[in-house]
């Protein structure tokens, strides 16, 4: 059997902890009244999920705990657990036993355990829901409520029979997807308006950021060119400068060492023109010596003429007398008119010297004048002789410095020679030295020019430091692309980043926006078919269902009443009913619009009159009962609890119901609480409550059979 136990401490008039084994067919709970039988009852409901204290016949929760007799203290907690057979697997959980405990205490704490572990008590509900089982409905039909379906509003009785048919899980699922349908309605008619008030932002952005487009192409290409034109350039000219460098350094190399030996040679030539001889001054005063010589000796040559004319005429000269005074006077005369006329100097002279060898003569004594002037003579040749001598020595002098002259020249000539050669060679040098200096002073010119024009377009010469692309083919067409590309690129105007980067966030948002729209169009297209479905579901069981209850019904009236007929027919009805749902941990409420409600049509045997309110207290519950049975036959409840719903029925009756009662114990399990031996009769075990002297509810068993 299913419900195997049901345990009660504290509950109601349950002070002590009772054990009802309920693993049978049918269990009857029999006592007189006011033993603590319905109760029972309530603690079934109560643990069934049960919020109400009123539907527990209490007016406020602490009703349910004991309160106490004049023998008995009243208790602070009541308890009850239920314990359920799940090897069928009937509820889709994985324990092969479950139990539901659920406490209360006076100071108001309330729990409730499946299975040992607390849920909620929603969590509760919903667990015997999924399971055709509730507080509500045909789980338990109480004292006084056996007439429940008869007397229930056509929407209400379709309700129950949802809950028998387990289509009450499908309404729940149904109005959720009612409530999600209208929030995705809501919430796709935001994001439309959202789109809508977007939309026009969007546009303007859109034409503001469009105008940048192919910019970055543009700027692309630019780059790629400037990178090959700057970078080749650069490269080629730091090239140029590191192959220098060793060529320089050599050539600074090779010069000092000529510096070294050009500057030895120099100091050589400067120590050879000082060890040079004073020869010219030496010549000098050799050529004055001579010239001194040469005028002295022709001075002795002219005195020795002299003499010798003068001896010439000492030796003819005749005895002056006054006569020859007056001849020599004539002669003297006539000598110096002859030379006057003639006018040369020679002739002057010479007659100059003649007229004062006249007047010598004439004053002179003859013959010794001419031995003293031999004398003078005499010395005069020596002295000419002497000169002679002077002068050779002059000569053999001259010609001595003359060769010292001739040596040191061709000395210094040579070491001239050599000096000039490695002067030339270090000009040459200097040159060579210079040139590279000059060219590595171009290339530095040229770098800089280069880093200037870099720095005019913008960049940085460092970006082309590890430029190693491919040069390019022809640089006047490059220069030409690029600056027609820099135009371009003017023309088109900086990058508004601010406008970028809200068209982006206006574009993301709308993208989203749109996406969230697909998604809430599908969501709703998902959730129209997922009511449609359950629509078709709930329509389509619950008609199937109704005509085969309608047909049980009939059976069980014509059986119970000895004839007569009986349907129950759906019929549209226009209200809306509410259903209590939670959804996603919130709570709402779903209109849901009911499409029919169920009608009851009865007809009596030998009864002209139609209709319930025209039946007697037993015919009513006979009716209650065929419909009752009616309803689980097309669905039987794991367990049902039915309190004294026989009790207006008599004997035959009773007895009626007992069998009935069996028929239906093999896929039901019934807790009945009654007063008639006919159904006690029936029951598997009977269960005895008796209110002991105390006042506390009590508990004996009776087994049957
Ligand atoms: P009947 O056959 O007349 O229907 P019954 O056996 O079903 O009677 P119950 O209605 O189950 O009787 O029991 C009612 C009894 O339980 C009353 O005597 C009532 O005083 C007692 N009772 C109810 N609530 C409490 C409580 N909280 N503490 C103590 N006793 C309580």
């Amino acid at each position: 059997m299913f419900l195997r136990k049901l345990e009660l401490q504290g509950f109601k008039s349950f002070a002590d902890k009772i054990s009802l084994d309920l693993s049978h067919g049918i269990t009857a709970v029999v006592g007189p009244n006011g033993s603590g039988k319905s109760n029972i009852t309530d603690a079934l409901r109560w643990l069934l999920g049960e919020r109400e204290a009123r539907n527990l016949r209490g007016g406020k929760v602490e009703d349910l705990i004991f309160a106490g007799t004049k023998d008995r203290p009243r208790m602070g907690m009541a308890q009850a657990s239920m314990y359920f057979d799940n090897s069928s697997g009937f509820f889709p959980v994985d324990y092969k036993e479950v139990s539901v405990s659920r406490r209360l205490s006076r100071d108001g704490e309330s729990e409730i355990l499946l299975n040992k572990s607390e849920i909620r008590l929603k969590d509760v509900i919903d667990f015997f829901a999924k399971s055709r089982m509730g507080a509500r409905g045909l789980s338990i039909v109480s004292q006084g409520e056996s007439d429940i379906f008869i007397n229930s509003t056509p929407l209400e009785r379709r309700e129950m029979i949802e809950e028998i048919l387990g289509l009450k899980e499908y309404q729940i699922k149904k109005a959720e997807a009612v409530r999600r349908l209208k929030n995705t309605g809501f919430n796709l008619e935001k994001a439309n308006a959202l789109i809508g008030e977007l939309a026009p932002h969007l546009r303007m952005l859109k034409k503001q950021v469009s105008r940048y487009e192919g910019r970055e192409e543009i700027a692309g290409e630019l780059n790629e060119l400037e990178n090959r034109y700057y970078g080749s350039r650069l490269k080629k000219i730091k090239d140029a400068l590191l192959k220098l460098q060793p060529a320089l350094k050599d050539a600074e190399k090779e010069l000092s060492k000529q510096e070294v030996v050009t500057k030895k040679l120099e100091a050589e030539i400067t120590d050879v023109r000082n060890s040079g001889p004073e020869t010219d001054e030496k010549i000098k005063v050799i050529q004055e010596k001579r010239k001194n010589s040469l005028d002295r000796k022709f001075n002795f040559q002219k005195d020795l003429n002299r003499l010798e004319t003068r001896l010439e005429l000492t030796q003819n000269l005749p005895d002056v007398k006054e006569v020859n005074l007056l001849a020599a006077l004539k002669d003297v005369r006539n000598l110096a008119y002859a030379s006057v006329e003639e006018g040369t100097l020679e002739r002057l002279k010479d007659t100059v010297s003649k007229i004062v060898s006249l007047i010598d003569n004439l004053f002179s004594k003859g013959n010794d004048a001419s031995g003293e002037l031999k004398k003078s003579m005499a010395k005069l040749e020596a002295d000419i002789k002497q000169t002679d001598k002077e002068l050779k020595d002059l000569d053999i002098a001259e010609a001595d410095s003359t060769k010292h002259i001739r040596q040191f020249n061709e000395k210094f000539k040579e070491i001239f020679i050599a000096f000039e050669s490695e002067r030339n060679k270090l000009i040459k040098l200097k040159d060579e030295k210079n040139s590279l200096v000059f060219e590595s002073e171009k290339l530095d010119i040229k770098l800089k020019d280069l880093s200037v024009q870099i720095l005019e377009i913008g960049r940085k010469a460092s970006d082309f430091d590890v430029w190693s692309g491919v040069p390019l083919e022809d640089e006047e067409v490059a220069v030409r692309r690029m600056f027609r590309l820099r135009g371009e690129l003017s023309a088109i105007g900086e990058i508004d980043q601010n406008t970028i980067k809200d068209y982006k966030e206006t574009e993301e948002r709308h993208t989203f926006l749109v996406d969230q729209v697909s998604d809430l169009e599908k969501a709703v297209t998902d959730l129209n078919k997922l009511i449609e479905d359950l629509d078709y579901k709930i329509r389509h069981e619950f008609n199937s269902a109704i005509s085969h209850i309608s047909e049980e019904f009939n059976k069980y009236i014509n059986a119970l009443f000895g004839g007569g007929k009986a349907k129950l027919t759906v019929e549209e009805e226009k209200d809306e009913r509410v259903l209590d749902v939670e959804v996603e941990g919130l709570e709402v409420q779903a209109n849901e619009k009911v499409e029919s409600g169920v009608y009851i049509d009865v007809s009596f045997p030998r009864k002209r009159l139609k209709g319930l309110e025209v039946l007697s207290g037993g015919e009513k519950a006979l009716v209650s009962i065929a419909a009752l049975f009616a309803l689980i036959s097309v669905s039987p409840p794991p367990f049902l609890v039915l309190d004294e719903i026989d009790a207006p029925l008599d004997e035959i009756n009773a007895r009626r119901f007992g069998e009935l009662l069996k028929n239906f114990s093999k896929k039901t399990q019934f807790l009945i609480v009654t007063h008639n031996r006919a159904t006690m009769e029936a029951a598997d075990v009977l269960y005895g409550v008796t209110m002991s002297a105390d006042g506390t509810s009590q508990v004996l068993s009776i087994k049957l059979n």
